[in-house]
């Protein structure tokens, strides 16, 4: 297993629209276990294969969004080619981070209930239901295999404070790996 690195934005590659699993296969778990030891090394609760620069309709998600602390060490949802079924009128606004954006939170409207079918590693069609968090959790990885990223659901301004928040960070990520790279030599 691997931890592979977590494309930041504005990486090309969230922009891409992502092409369907076909081949069910060792390929496809293998990606899958590499994805899940990302997702817990940086502390995440969902991860889509085009964070990591991989063109497939697949994301994890941690039970965390579903269950709560309960939720914690069972086993991630693995969604493989997922299709929304159905999706609330209601909607509710919450918070929301992004591994391609880490350190940045802004407050997305999303629908409070979503029905979602999708395939598991083994090629198996099941169908879920999510509510608030788990429905967040779900919409926005969706959202990435479309090449859609969470800025792009709020207001301009927001938008523009949330880049800007990003760079900053992004700057000050780098100059600490700057400094690491030369305190190693
Ligand atoms: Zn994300």
């Amino acid at each position: 297993m691997a931890v592979l690195d977590v494309l930041p934005y504005p990486n090309p590659f969230l922009r891409k629209r992502a092409g369907d699993v076909e081949d069910f296969d060792d390929r496809l778990r293998q990606i899958v276990a590499d994805m899940e030891e990302t997702m817990a090394d940086e502390d995440g609760i969902g991860l889509a294969a085009t964070q990591v620069g991989i063109d497939l309709r697949l994301l994890i998600l941690s039970r965390y969004a579903f269950e709560g602390e309960a939720g914690k060490d069972k086993p991630n949802l693995v969604m493989i080619n997922p299709e929304i079924v159905w999706e609330s009128d209601e909607t509710v606004v919450g918070e929301e981070g992004c591994l391609s954006f880490p350190g940045v939170f802004i407050q997305v409207e999303r629908p409070q209930k979503v029905r979602i079918r999708a395939r598991d590693a083994d090629g198996e069609t099941y169908e879920i239901e999510g509510e608030g968090l788990g429905a967040r959790a779900i919409l926005h990885e969706i959202d990435h295999l479309e090449g859609v990223v969470m800025i792009d659901h709020v207001s301009h301004l927001t938008r523009k404070r949330a880049l800007k928040k990003h760079q900053r960070n992004q700057k000050a990520l780098q100059a600490r790996a700057r400094e690491d790279a030369r305190k190693s030599r």
